[in-house]
């Protein structure tokens, strides 16, 4: 849990790069940075933040649960939030104002510029407190450590009782459910289970196809506990496995390996993306690798920085990424092995504990 100070340190880190940017005020509309900065876990909220102070703009529904929350002020507004913190604005006489420019509509910007003196600016800034977020705290690293134990754990309790028949709905219903069981808020994306040749897709949505004896299967899953995130995949195999999928299996397991190794304090994301090209080149399985080789996460499940192709962002100690190559042959099926861990100064912490090698039931 993130207490009080722990809040405030990270309202006064935001305002420090306010004054840098010569802004007078941010609207953070986002609300993954609103719980970040006041830990306000409402579903309607806008928070105006210079460098000295925080208003929470939220609607009657979180009258209490936003004083419970925040350690900020905080304005319950009967009608748009917008418009509220242009009031505000106006008041402190604010002239250069940041919006969070790939968050807010441009309906809810219009809004806001309608609503300010002429003299003031509405300026787009992007990414600012994403970068911030991307560094974690001990006590965000333990409670994404958390996180990422519970779901090992629903997915070993769970794999325990597959049986060829069960659709994969089902199964992921079951996931879900075990994750609630085991105190999750809740799913942390729509967990992905696959069967057979829908393996292949890379993000397939469960369906009411049964899974059945002899194939391969594909669970991608992950919980949100005490507001964070957990990613794991895992490749499951009903059966003895062929050669074939026994080596694509092994091709990514190394390939995953490779980029595990790659990381540490200081390279760039590009880096340990190339790692895990690399290695699949040398089995002529690059050309199968169709999407980033991971990404960051915490209050969201994707999450700057993106572990992919020209990627130039330097990784830091602190920052938490998935490893998650993949290979997928349409027709046949796909494999990919997920990791959540931690980047340290002279590697990685892998917090996911399940077992990746290929799991025969
Ligand atoms: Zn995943
Ligand atoms: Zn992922």
């Amino acid at each position: 849990m993130s207490g009080g100070i722990e809040f405030a340190n990270r309202r006064s880190r935001a305002g420090e790069y306010l004054a840098e940017q010569k802004l007078d005020a941010l609207l953070v509309s986002a609300l993954p940075n609103i719980n970040y900065l006041t830990g306000f876990t409402g579903s309607n909220g806008l928070l105006a933040l210079s460098d000295a102070e925080a208003w929470l703009f939220t609607d009657p529904r979180y009258q209490v649960q936003a004083a419970e929350q925040c350690d900020c002020k905080v304005r319950i507004c009967r009608s748009s939030l917008a418009r509220a913190a242009s009031t505000l604005a106006r008041r402190k006489r604010w002239k250069k104002i940041g919006f969070e420019s790939t968050r807010l509509s441009f309906a809810a910007s219009r809004e806001v510029q309608g609503a300010l003196p002429s003299s003031a600016e509405l300026m787009p800034t992007s990414g600012i407190l994403e970068r911030l977020r991307s560094i974690k705290s001990e006590d965000e690293i333990e409670s994404i450590r958390h996180s990422v134990a519970l779901c090992s754990e629903a997915f070993s309790d769970v794999l325990a009782g597959i049986r060829p028949g069960v659709r994969e709905c089902e199964l992921a219903a079951e996931l879900d459910y075990r994750m609630r069981r085991l105190g999750a808020e809740r799913s942390a994306f729509d967990t992905i289970v696959a069967s057979g040749a829908r393996t292949a897709l890379p993000h397939a949505e469960p369906t009411s196809k049964a899974i059945n004896s002899n194939e391969l299967l594909l669970i991608d899953m992950g919980a949100t506990l005490s507001g964070y995130a957990s990613d794991m995949t895992r490749m499951v195999h009903l059966g003895p496995p062929p050669q074939k999928t026994k080596r694509l299996h092994r091709a990514v397991l190394d390939a995953q390996l490779a980029a595990l190794d790659a990381v540490r304090d200081g390279v760039t994301a590009a880096f340990v993306d190339r790692q895990a090209r690399q290695l699949l080149r040398t089995h002529k399985l690059d050309a199968l690798f169709v999407h980033s080789t991971g990404h960051g996460l915490g209050l969201e499940i994707h999450e700057p920085p993106r572990i992919g192709k020209g990627e130039k962002t330097l990784l830091r100690a602190g920052m938490v990424i998935t490893i998650e190559p993949g290979v997928y042959i349409d027709g046949f099926g796909g494999i990919r092995i997920e990791d959540t861990v931690v980047v340290t100064r002279t590697g990685c912490k892998i917090l996911t504990e399940a077992p990746k090698e290929l799991l025969v039931i």
